[in-house]
């Protein structure tokens, strides 16, 4: 059971009754209940339209909580004592007047507890929202007091860079930015913070972790779903919104940027930022021989005919939207120079896998024989950040014998293998820091423009030139050729687990 003490919190869920906090948010505070995270003194707040009372909001919640919390079938005595702290009030956020009805369950709290509550407004709402939401926000006595009252703001932030500024200006007017906590859940994902203390923790390997001893980067997030029910959504927003100017960037940003001082929320985002302001932004050219997109068609799955993006509900017939994108990046400082980073996302791939894979250069001078291994592959480390949460360190080895014969061997460091314990969901991580008032694991204003400033001009582009041939990948394949000739044309290939 946990030690951190964390002061009386009260989560106000706008969206309560949606399918975010029924998957996700509720299954992680009921963990954190579980395992002596949550404060003595929390309440949760469920805010929706929605016709409830207490008591079927909570059933509705247990349901989901059965279906999909990683300790699996709530504990009736548990879920007891954790339910008694939540209740529904419904509300409009476009109704003023349903901010005081909030206003007034705050105050109740405020006057029954030990000290004044740490107050978290989390918008699992849809975006178009957030202003309206944090505007009448503004209004409540407590927005202003920075010591307690944050907000927690879902993806995505913004659709472009002009109006995550837009987004930007707003928060920034009615709060302060240590207030703010811009989700991208992939930070909380154990793999991808062990990023840090692998780098940070180890002398082992930032001596060479730069150009003079690593060929190439590739981060690849590939699904195996298509758009599923969120057709309608994905339509206006394509890989290119929805994986790689978030996510994929936060996990290079991580490989890439230079030690920290400290472990301190803006000395750790100053670092990342610093990525990102040197990753080169590509003129016309660069984005001819640079990016690749993709839609996918029909295909086969497990035996199964599955349709193509256009035929999936909610989306244009003769849509254009990406499904899949890949870009080769450079950073343009001392430590990366010439080094490429390829990144690639896709949905309907042959596999779901997320991971990060460093080649290092070939050896100075091959002293056995040509043929004496079946593969000369370079060194590579694969960080595999999920389904397999692993880190693995490839070598060359002598196989047992008389001659010399080498092949290429794994170390593998294999969180299922090492640690009995279950390693928390992102969300856990992310709603105990802010309930903790730690921002590092969130995005800071300047990094969310940054990213949008750095793909603007692909994705302007690729808005602009809309004739192409989608689909132009199948279901269950490796994405568009296009994409594998990007990384070959360099004498590389998409590095994937077996
Ligand atoms: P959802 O459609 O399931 O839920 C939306 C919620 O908003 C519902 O509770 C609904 O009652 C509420 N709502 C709508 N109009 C309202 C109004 N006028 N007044 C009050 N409440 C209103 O959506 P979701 O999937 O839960 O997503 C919510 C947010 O989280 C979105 O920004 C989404 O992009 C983000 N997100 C969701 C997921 C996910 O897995 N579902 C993952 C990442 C990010």
């Amino acid at each position: 059971k946990s030690n951190i003490k964390t002061k009386p919190t009260i989560y106000m869920i706008f969206g309560g009754t949606g399918d975010l906090a029924e998957r996700k948010l509720i299954p992680a505070l009921y963990n954190l209940f579980l395992e002596g995270y949550m404060p003595k003194e929390f309440a949760i707040i469920g805010l929706g339209r929605t016709d409830y009372t207490n008591e079927s909001f909570i059933k509705n919640l247990l349901g989901g909580v059965n279906k999909f919390s990683r300790s699996g079938k709530a504990d009736k005595d548990q879920w007891a004592d954790f339910s008694s702290r939540i209740s529904y009030l419904r509300t409009d956020v476009n109704n003023e007047g349903d901010y005081a009805k909030m206003e007034q369950v705050i105050d109740k709290y405020e006057a029954e507890w030990s000290e004044p509550p740490v107050i978290i407004h989390y918008l699992a709402v849809a975006p178009n929202f957030f202003p309206i939401i944090a505007s009448n926000l503004a209004k409540m006595k407590s927005a202003g007091d920075a010591e307690r009252t944050r907000v927690v703001i879902e993806k995505p932030f913004g659709r472009d860079l002009e109006t995550a500024k837009e987004l930007n200006a707003l928060l920034r007017n009615i709060f302060d930015e240590k207030q703010i906590y811009r989700i991208d859940h992939y930070l909380g994902k154990e793999t991808v913070q062990n990023m840090m203390a692998f780098r940070f923790a180890n002398a082992l390997f930032e001596p060479i972790w730069n150009r003079n001893f690593i060929e190439h980067v590739q981060i690849s997030v590939t699904e195996d779903i298509g758009v599923e029910d969120r057709g309608g959504y994905y339509d206006g927003s394509g890989a290119l919104r929805d994986m790689l100017q978030n996510h994929i960037l936060q996990v290079l940003c991580l490989v890439a940027m230079e030690p920290p001082v400290n472990f301190d929320a803006e000395e750790v985002r100053n670092r990342k930022v610093d990525v990102l302001r040197a990753m080169r932004k590509f003129g016309p050219e660069e984005i001819r021989f640079n990016t690749v997109r993709g839609q996918y068609g029909e295909g086969w799955v497990k035996g199964e005919k599955v349709e193509g993006y256009r035929q999936e509900q909610g989306v244009n017939k003769e849509s254009n939207t990406e499904t899949f994108a890949a870009i080769k990046f450079f950073i343009d400082n001392w430590r990366w120079q010439n080094v490429p980073f390829y990144v690639r996302t896709g949905k309907r791939m042959h596999q779901k896998s997320s991971i990060i894979s460093i080649q290092f250069k070939d050896v100075p001078h091959l002293i056995f024989p040509n043929n004496s291994s079946e593969s000369w592959q370079q060194n590579r480390l694969i960080i595999s950040i999920q389904p397999e949460m692993s880190i693995r360190l490839q070598v060359q080895a002598k196989r047992p014998g008389l001659d010399m014969t080498l092949n290429p061997v794994d170390m593998v460091f294999n969180y299922d293998g090492t640690y009995e314990t279950d390693t928390p969901e992102a969300y856990e991580t992310l709603l105990l820091d802010a309930m903790k008032g730690d921002q590092t694991l969130f995005m800071r204003g300047d990094q969310v423009e940054t990213a949008w400033d750095l793909i603007m001009p692909v994705l302007e582009s690729w808005e602009v030139k809309k004739s192409i041939n989608f689909p132009n990948y199948s279901a269950d394949s490796w994405g568009p050729e296009a994409a594998e000739a990007l990384i070959a044309k360099d004498g590389f290939h998409w590095f994937t687990l077996p």
